[in-house]
């Protein structure tokens, strides 16, 4: 937070709107114009605009999403939400993304049984960009959606232009959780290039109201009608004072992934004498670097990913896990689920551990990451 992150939420607070006054609007037509979306719908969360996304896309009974299981639980629950079933297709070894050869194979035999899922929900993971062009040609072929979940991936760019562009999808989601590239507290936001989906999205954040004449039923001319419910939708509004916040950061978004990268090109000059596995990163892209993923090279080393991750814990590094394979929660096991699902997911789940990046992280600090790291995989 800079100050004036800090003075603008402040200026909020001293305004006459607290939640749905002009700033809302201000940062949607920012972060749109930033990605070279046409629209954008603040939502609160990700996890929301995941789920807006869907039902405008008209997901609900009877239709299948399928998603990558190397991701947060939010890029698969939204299906559920809207009614619909959910399925995994196993990632790629190299970039940790959904792979294009087992989406082609599983929509080839989705054909065969009549069961092609309405929508797909590739994920940026680390920010890394998805091999767009492919998975849009397949939709082209199957006939699906597609909604791209970068809610690491806001910064980051596809064959030259910025990730959210919608030019390989319906519509684009970003989070602004804290732990993301730019942050609004809590916050999301839904991009798109389509005047319908735009308008379908705006009514499913507030309630399924609608106060466009255009969009409301007949009524007899002497009953007020100042608005409609014309379908039903949650309260998923943004306020002004996370609007503020994000406007503000949204000043210092290139500069934050830029340092991110700095950080990303150390740590691989650093980590070349250890035995792991650092992140590949495509020509096509230009990663959000949301996350720098290790894998541990097991097979090198004589300690298990628990006992690299505890030591590290133990010696203050704060690293995470992500991700374990979604349907490997009790939640989805419930669901019929299996270990063994997605081999690649799984394994890459047993040998990988998230490492600091965040653009606080000082030379010095990083220099501590790899003695601790050097430490810990020592028997
Ligand atoms: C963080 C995250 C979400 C959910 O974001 P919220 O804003 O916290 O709801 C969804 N998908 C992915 C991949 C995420 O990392």
């Amino acid at each position: 937070m800079s100050e004036a992150d800090i003075n603008a939420v402040i200026e909020v607070l001293r305004s006459d709107f607290l939640t749905q006054g002009p700033k809302v609007p201000a940062f949607e037509q920012a972060v749109a114009s930033y990605a070279g979306a046409s629209y954008g719908v603040a939502v609160n969360s990700a996890t929301s605009a995941l789920h807006i996304a869907c039902r405008a896309l008209g997901v609900g009974p009877g239709d299948a999403v399928w998603t990558s299981p190397n991701t947060f639980v939010a890029s698969a629950n939204c299906a559920l939400y809207s009614g619909a079933e959910v399925d995994f297709v196993d990632i790629d070894p190299r970039t940790y993304n959904m792979s294009v050869d087992r989406l082609a194979e599983k929509l080839e035999q989705a054909k065969a049984t009549n069961s092609v899922p309405k929508v797909v929900i590739p994920v940026h993971f680390a920010g890394q960009p998805c091999d767009m062009a492919a998975i849009h040609a397949l939709s082209q072929q199957y006939g699906f959606q597609i909604i791209e979940d970068a809610s690491h991936a806001i910064g980051g760019r596809y064959k030259g232009e910025p990730i959210g562009s919608c030019r390989y999808s319906a519509i684009t989601v970003f989070s602004f959780h804290p732990v993301k590239i730019i942050t609004t507290g809590e916050g999301g936001m839904a991009l798109t290039s389509d005047p319908v989906l735009a308008e379908r999205m705006v009514q499913f954040r507030s309630h399924g109201i609608t106060s466009k004449p255009e969009l409301m039923h007949p009524r007899p001319v002497d009953e007020i009608w100042n608005y409609q419910q014309i379908d039903l939708g949650n309260n998923y509004r943004m306020t002004d004072m996370q609007s503020a916040l994000g406007l503000s950061q949204m000043v210092r978004l290139d500069e934050f992934v830029t340092v991110r990268h700095a950080i990303a090109a150390r740590y691989d000059e650093l980590l070349k004498a250890l035995p792991v596995t650092t992140p590949w990163r495509s020509p096509d892209g230009y990663s959000g670097m949301h996350l720098y993923v290790i894998r541990l090279k097991l097979d090198e080393i004589h300690r298990t990913q628990r006992d690299v991750y505890e030591s590290l814990r133990e010696q203050g590094v704060g690293v995470n896990l992500h991700y374990i394979p979604v349907y490997r929660q009790p939640y989805y096991e419930r669901m019929g689920f299996k270990a063994g699902y997605c081999p690649e997911a799984e394994q890459y789940y047993r040998e990988a551990i998230s490492i600091p990046m965040y653009p606080g992280l000082t030379t010095e600090l990083q220099g501590q990451v790899i003695d601790a790291i050097d430490k810990a995989l020592k028997p």
